[in-house]
């Protein structure tokens, strides 16, 4: 069978029909009134491209450079090609046309829609990445089929399958045919408030379609209901100038003008109100978590067109008082907060709060699209967004934790950001004013009044002339050697991480392609530059540089990336100390770089290794570093501790005569607790405090007082007051810090010893 009645769909047919379908499927299961219609399933597909032998070359005109726009136009061009030129078999287009006739009189205009069946994928849960045709009837319907087919083969598709390593073969997609309804009123209605989860039903409305509502090219009205009381608590009339309307004559979906006398016209009446929040219940009770649905009212019938999970919720209480009354977009009647409602949440990682307009960018945009004080908006930034990120005047990101890039580049640029906020890319539209709050992890609707932002050079030097005196030294951390002023500006004791990984990633290309391309000179001189830059802003300041520790997906990204070995979790992978041992003649140009730094006259840099697990490691490392022409004995050398292996091994380690241990806690937080640091889902999880990293925290720095090496922290838990007074109490011999918080610490590392000394006396 080509095709499958929604009817007889539910949602553990997602293999086969595909997430929408799915859904749509189990609702009208459900008995909810969805318009019915049917599936052209990813089985069909899947025959198509098989039976007429068009799959392999399909498959390998799409196995392209991603990151080469012309090829990937060129790649979409010939799959879109080899499937409309391809006809389909007779016995599916009979199917696809017989289940067409059984729809209502067999002449209903009918929506197209694709439904894919890997949801989970980026490119298929990117909304609008896959083809969607309105008002299509028996005539144009196969090749509208077709179209959502190719639409499989979007560049952006192919590019972001390339990027994830994702077969394209293991993709497939079905089709949804479904009966227009053709709306004379139509919205989205939210179960539950979409950031604070408050027992309120939200229901936004407007006239006509709801492309027009959803697509947030109209202000619809807006209804907030009390669930427990259901009572009506606030209505909200808009000025509704626009709608989307059927073209009586081509059946096109077209704008037009809201008549006069309905402009200004509540749009829900209160019966529909009470039927839509009874309907909003249903669908919420069914699913058991808040749903946020499209709805459309045909003749006094409501229509359920689509549901899905609410994935904006945060139980925060704060975001619920800072977001009474927040209703996905629109601005409340008698709402006073300053920039609007809160729109969702994320982990506030570069503190200061902005507003700009949203600039969303994905790795297919031009860069120099984002202008001055523009908010960049993207799933993750890469290290070429850097120019961009310091244009922005802040930063959104969809993935990430507070420990992922966008975190560490923002806060080291100064530039307020929001990361982790899952689908920012999707809920907020390319130009939209919003403001930020990089402290409260909030985004909200419309902008603040501008307000004067300092330089961020002068933000950084400290507001009180005199710097705490501590025995502890306090350090900053550093990752692009752009930072190195604003970092040398705190009156920071030094350097406790310069992170080179960042400078190699902005190269645009992996080390062996640029080496391949540009020669070795050209490489080690690059990272001479680099370090240089942080070595003179703090010269005589000890800067301590730590040899490249990226992931492999991180190099994946860069020209030369396709040669780098897909992992499953690159976090536990071919990274850090392991990777540098692994390919000694890469790694000698790093040691090259320290080498002449030396020579230099630089004597302020030590170098530091990521990432060990034993002494084994840290011998071969050093090793390597004297076969590079650098005497171990003469300069300042260690390691840094991110692996619980490394904590308890540190005894044996200290015999190859380094001079100091850091935390990395970052990494040490994520193998104690099994928490990847990158991952949204389990970031509150991630808990530098937790007792099992202290402890091996603590053991190490005992262990380490004992053998005479010095012992530091350079995570970012460096920069928590707790973490800061567990350590100095415990006798660590210097803490780095975030250049923002530099300041904090000094004070909090001088309070804390202030106090030992007084316990002392006592
Ligand atoms: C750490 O792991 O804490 C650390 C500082 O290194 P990175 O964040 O670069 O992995
Ligand atoms: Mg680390």
């Amino acid at each position: 069978m080509a095709v499958a009645w929604l009817d007889d769909v539910r949602s553990a047919d997602i293999e086969s029909v595909g997430g929408k379908a799915a859904s749509l499927g189990e609702l009208t299961g459900a008995g909810l009134p969805v318009p019915s219609g049917f599936v052209v399933t990813a089985g069909t597909y899947r025959e198509f491209i098989e039976d007429a032998g068009i799959d392999e070359e399909l498959f390998s005109a799409v196995d392209v450079d991603h990151e080469d726009t012309e090829a990937l136009r060129e790649a979409h061009e010939r799959a879109h090609e080899l499937i409309m030129n391809t006809p389909v078999p007779d016995d599916v287009r009979e199917g696809i046309l017989a289940a067409y006739q059984d729809l209502g009189d067999g002449e209903r205009f009918v929506a197209v829609r694709s439904s894919a069946t890997a949801e989970d994928l980026p490119d298929a849960s990117f909304a609008g990445q896959q083809e969607t045709f309105l008002n299509v009837q028996e005539d144009a319907l196969v090749e509208r089929v077709k179209e959502c087919w190719a639409s499989l083969f979007s560049q952006r598709a192919i590019y972001y399958r390339n990027r994830q390593g994702f077969p394209h073969d293991q993709v497939d997609i079905a089709v949804v045919v479904q009966e227009m309804v053709d709306a004379e009123k139509s919205g989205v209605l939210f179960t539950s408030h979409p950031s604070t989860g408050e027992p309120q039903i939200i229901i936004e409305a407007a006239w006509g379609l709801g492309e027009a509502v959803v697509s947030g090219s109209v202000s619809p009205d807006n209804y907030v209901i009390d669930r427990d009381t259901a009572e009506v608590e606030t209505i909200t009339v808009a000025d509704k100038k626009m709608m989307m309307v059927k073209d009586e004559e081509t059946g096109e979906t077209i704008e037009t003008e809201v008549p006069d006398e309905k402009r200004s016209a509540r749009v829900l009446s209160d019966e529909e109100i009470e039927e839509l929040v009874a309907l909003g219940e249903r669908v919420e009770d069914h699913y058991g978590t808040p749903q946020d649905v499209e709805w459309a009212i045909h003749e006094g019938e409501v229509y359920m067109l689509q549901s899905r999970p609410i994935t904006t919720i945060s139980d925060d209480e704060e975001s619920a008082e800072a977001a009474a009354g927040a209703n996905g977009g629109q601005v409340q009647a008698g709402d006073t907060s300053q920039s609007g409602d809160v729109l969702f949440r994320g982990l506030g990682s570069s503190p200061g709060i902005a507003s700009g307009e949203a600039r969303i960018v994905t790795k297919l945009d031009h860069l120099d699209q984002v202008g001055e004080g523009d908010i960049i908006v993207t799933e993750m930034t890469m290290p070429d967004m850097v120019p961009a990120m310091k244009r922005a005047s802040g930063i959104v990101t969809d993935e990430g934790g507070m420990t992922s890039h966008a975190a560490i580049v923002s806060r080291e640029l100064g530039v307020p950001a929001v990361v982790g906020a899952g689908s920012a890319t999707r809920q907020l539209e390319d130009g939209q004013p919003i403001t930020i709050d990089g402290d409260k992890g909030t985004v909200s609707e419309g902008a603040e009044p501008k307000q004067e932002t300092p330089e961020p050079i002068e933000e950084a030097r400290p507001k009180t002339p005199v710097k705490p005196m501590t025995a502890t030294e306090v350090k900053v951390n550093v990752s692009i050697p752009e930072a190195a002023e604003r970092a040398a500006a705190t009156g920071a004791d030094g350097v406790g991480l310069l992170r080179i990984e960042h400078m190699v990633l902005s190269l645009g290309k992996t080390p062996t392609k640029y080496i391949a391309d540009n020669g070795e000179r050209a490489y080690v001189d690059e990272l001479v530059d680099g370090i240089r830059t942080a070595a003179e802003a703090f010269y005589p300041r000890p800067v301590r540089v730590r040899t490249l520790d990226a992931p492999t997906d991180e190099f994946r990204q860069l020209e030369g990336g396709d040669d780098e070995p897909h992992e499953h979790n690159p976090m536990l992978g071919y990274r850090g100390i392991r990777r540098s041992l692994d390919n000694p003649d890469l790694f000698k140009h790093e040691l090259e770089a320290f080498r002449r730094i030396f020579e230099m006259g630089y004597d302020n840099v030590e170098v530091m290794f990521p990432l060990v697990n034993d002494a084994e490691d840290v011998f071969r490392a050093r090793n390597l570093m004297e076969q590079a022409g650098i005497d171990p004995t003469k300069r300042e050398w260690g390691v840094m501790i991110e692996t619980p292996a490394a904590a308890l091994e540190v005894e044996s380690m200290a015999e190859t005569g380094m001079d100091f241990v850091s935390f990395g806690t970052n990494d040490l937080t994520q193998y104690t607790l099994a928490v990847d640091r990158n991952n949204e889902r389990v970031a509150d999880r991630f808990d530098e405090l937790h007792p099992a990293v202290l402890k091996l925290i603590g053991d190490t720095i005992e262990t380490c007082r004992d053998l005479d090496v010095r012992t530091s922290i350079c995570g970012q838990a460096g920069s928590k007051p707790q973490m800061v007074q567990f350590l100095v109490e415990k006798g660590v011999s210097s803490v780095s810090a975030n250049i923002d918080a530099v300041r904090d610490v000094q004070h909090e590392v001088k309070r804390v010893e202030q106090r030992l000394l007084l316990d002392s006396v006592r």
